[in-house]
């Protein structure tokens, strides 16, 4: 008998008959003699279309009541998919996120979960009840309804199964599990079996949509057995057809490079003849990080004379311009060319056998050379290497370096 939080995204409840899919999947873990607690949720676009509502009435809404139009879109999967339990003979009940209680604080819109005192799901658990809680709401302190910010459901299923110290947390959404690259633009692109938190992690925040970030922080911190699966597939989460995201140790075979992901949302900023002199940087990253602005690659070149140097980093697209006008009322850069190129991919390999392999670096590189890829700027990490390169050659390069890492499903494309 295992504790299984199971948690069902917006396609996998988008209507009563996906509400009653996803019952007889809960219904199949209870008969292997599985205590089950599910999360769900908001239907697929109900989210977005209460958000626009807040909009449509003041964007830039009070967040108490912001949250409590948008946390609504759960209240009414949990009740149908209790009821949907119900009629297939189970025990049964819906939990709002102030029920269980999910306690956060008090940043409304992007609350943190402070505690989730179990007894209540601990009791439901010990009389077979099968809890349905509300996915992305919590309550704060002081008594308010509160979101976890945009995609918060996962987080509220790690975070349960965390609580009640869950043998895995089943993620069923619209895709099989988490693959080697993207399958849209890699056919050959294979489904990964087990991947380490570290690599999903890098996988999540360098643009694999699978998982919200946060949810597999949490299960790295709270060693939460996660699983990606489709809630279209016929089989159920015991028979564990999806990718398994798990601690390092509990993989055997590592993988040297086990994905190679791209985001094409960036801009490449470049400052030319920056004064070379101590404290130079910190006076302009600091000014981009008070401006909310999320600096990525940063590259500095050495200065020829001493005086003057390059240096060069990435910032997300939508915040190029903004990123302009910071530097360009910086008394410290009066002078400086600031130079804004869209036309940028970042492309990376993950994978945790790196840290301990040599020739990787060469492999990627020499591989990108023999496409006739120039590579712009580079960083690295313990187990990542990604570059900056000219977005038009995204696709080749992506494809290149799956078929360069082994990664090319055989029999396919
Ligand atoms: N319904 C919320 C959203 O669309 C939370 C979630 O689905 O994860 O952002
Ligand atoms: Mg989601």
């Amino acid at each position: 008998m295992s504790r299984i939080v199971v948690k069902f995204g917006g396609t996998s409840v988008a209507d009563p008959n996906r509400i009653e899919n996803a019952a007889d999947k809960v219904q199949a873990e209870v008969r292997r003699g599985n205590k089950v607690i599910v999360v769900v949720s908001a239907m697929a676009g109900v989210t977005n279309q209460l958000v626009d509502y807040c909009q449509q009435i003041d964007p830039g809404c009070d967040p108490h009541e912001y949250d409590a139009v948008v946390a609504s879109g759960e209240q009414i999967t949990t009740g149908l998919m209790a009821l949907a339990l119900q009629k297939r003979g189970l025990s049964s009940r819906s939990f709002m996120g102030w029920q269980v209680p999910m306690i956060c604080n008090d940043q409304h819109g992007r609350a943190r979960i402070d505690e989730i005192p179990p007894e209540n799901l601990e009791n439901c658990l010990d009389n077979d009840v099968v809890a349905v809680v509300a996915g992305f709401q919590g309550v704060s302190r002081s008594g308010r309804i509160s979101t976890l910010g945009r995609g918060g459901s996962d987080t509220t299923a790690v975070a349960l199964a965390a609580a009640v110290k869950a043998h895995r947390c089943d993620i069923y959404t619209d895709v099989d599990g988490v693959y080697t690259t993207d399958p849209r633009m890699v056919p050959q692109a294979s489904k990964l079996e087990k991947v380490s938190y570290e690599e999903m992690l890098e996988m999540a925040a360098l643009g694999a949509k699978v998982l919200h970030p946060r949810s597999v922080e949490l299960a790295m911190a709270w060693n939460v057995p996660l699983q990606v699966l489709s809630s279209f597939d016929p089989k159920i989460g015991s028979e564990l057809p999806g990718t398994l995201i798990v601690a390092e140790e509990d993989i055997m075979e590592k993988q040297i490079v086990n994905g190679v992901t791209y985001t094409r949302n960036e801009s490449k900023i470049t400052l030319l003849k920056v004064p070379d002199m101590p404290g130079i940087a910190a006076s302009i990253f600091a000014p981009l990080g008070e401006s909310g602005i999320n600096v990525d690659v940063i590259v500095q070149n050495v200065s020829p004379d001493g005086k003057t140097t390059d240096m060069t980093f990435t910032v997300p697209k939508g915040d190029a311009a903004r990123t302009k006008s910071v530097l360009s009322s910086l008394d410290q850069l009066q002078g400086v060319e600031i130079r804004i190129d869209n036309d940028i991919a970042k492309i990376s390999i993950v994978g945790i056998g790196m840290s301990s392999h040599t020739g990787v670096a060469k492999t990627m590189f020499t591989t990108l050379a023999e496409n006739k890829i120039n590579i712009q700027a580079i960083t690295t990490s313990e187990i990542k290497i990604s570059v900056l390169i000219d977005e038009k050659f995204t696709e080749l390069a992506v494809r290149a370096l799956h078929s360069a890492f082994d990664l090319d499903q055989k029999n396919v494309g």
